[in-house]
């Protein structure tokens, strides 16, 4: 795989690279479509990395249907699928680990202690092995998107990283893995997690203080019931760090993570503010 990239791009083909863990829906194929429209090949990878799971009961449910995954990657137009077996992957544990300091101490860093380190590691890892001009990433999962761009500028990785906004439901709901999980109930619960979100928005809009946001929008969530909050986070949309005044903030993001039938997900908004 690493020969056929660094040839393509040796002949002057771009080459556009989609990391995924499969279970593909429409947000995984939106981060593809923008492949496609921006590069000459795109590659997808498929791979339920271990080193991020901090519970073996989650890597062990982890849903995959390779059969499905594969029809809808060939029928979008991929050009190559990296399906690598764990063993091969990683021949022996990685002892190298990758630390990105306080950003990662925070949301979901917090609460899934080891998560970013192995993230770190497979992107470097799948970076090496697929050289690609552009890498996609989905900013449903702002941190981790975040994060990547960080080590790609730390570390020199001659790769562009790009951000693909959330695919939703007409719910609303940002479509995940993880709603396959949810019962016909439970997805008109998880979709009020993009509602709440959408009110913050309109408070920000008025510039209301933060932390009355928080009441407004918590209470909001109380009422809907059945959703269990995590955090709910107003964090500089930069850097992650939490925010508590408009003063020089020119990028809000505001952080959602929670569980509703025992299943635990994660929404955001970011606000552009000047
Ligand atoms: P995963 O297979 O869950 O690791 O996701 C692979 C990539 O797809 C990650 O960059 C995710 O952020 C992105 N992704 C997952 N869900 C969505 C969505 N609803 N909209 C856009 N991108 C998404």
């Amino acid at each position: 795989m690493s020969l056929i990239c660094s040839e393509l791009q040796v002949s002057g083909r771009s080459v556009g690279l989609v990391p995924t863990m499969g279970a593909l829906h429409d947000g995984h194929l939106s981060l593809v479509s923008k492949s496609l429209a921006m590069n000459d090949v795109t590659v997808v990878s498929i791979f339920v990395n271990p080193l991020q799971f901090d519970k073996e009961e989650d890597l062990n449910n982890y849903p995959s249907d390779m059969q499905s995954d594969l029809s809808k990657l060939e029928a979008a137009g991929v050009d190559f699928v990296f399906k690598p077996l764990a063993a091969d992957f990683y021949k022996a544990k990685p002892v190298v680990s990758i630390s990105f300091g306080e950003m990662e101490q925070v949301l979901e860093g917090e609460f899934r202690p080891g998560h970013f380190g192995g993230v770190g590691v497979v992107v470097s890892k799948l970076f090496h092995i697929i050289p690609s001009n552009h890498a996609y990433f989905g900013l449903k999962d702002l941190q981790q998107f975040l994060l990547i761009k960080r080590m790609v500028e730390d570390l020199g990785f001659p790769v562009e990283v790009i951000g693909v906004e959330t695919k939703r439901e007409g719910s609303g709901l940002a479509m995940s893995s993880r709603n396959l999980r949810l019962s016909t109930e439970g997805k008109e619960i998880a979709s009020m997690i993009h509602r709440g979100l959408k009110l913050a928005e309109e408070f920000v809009l008025k510039g209301k203080p933060f932390d009355e946001i928080e009441q407004e929008v918590g209470k909001f969530y109380e009422e809907v019931g059945a959703l269990d909050i995590e955090y709910l986070a107003f964090v500089d949309g930069h850097t992650l760090t939490p925010v508590d005044s408009y003063d020089g903030l020119s990028e809000l993001a505001v952080c959602f993570a929670g569980y509703v039938e025992g299943v635990r997900l994660i929404d955001n908004l970011y606000l552009r503010l000047k």
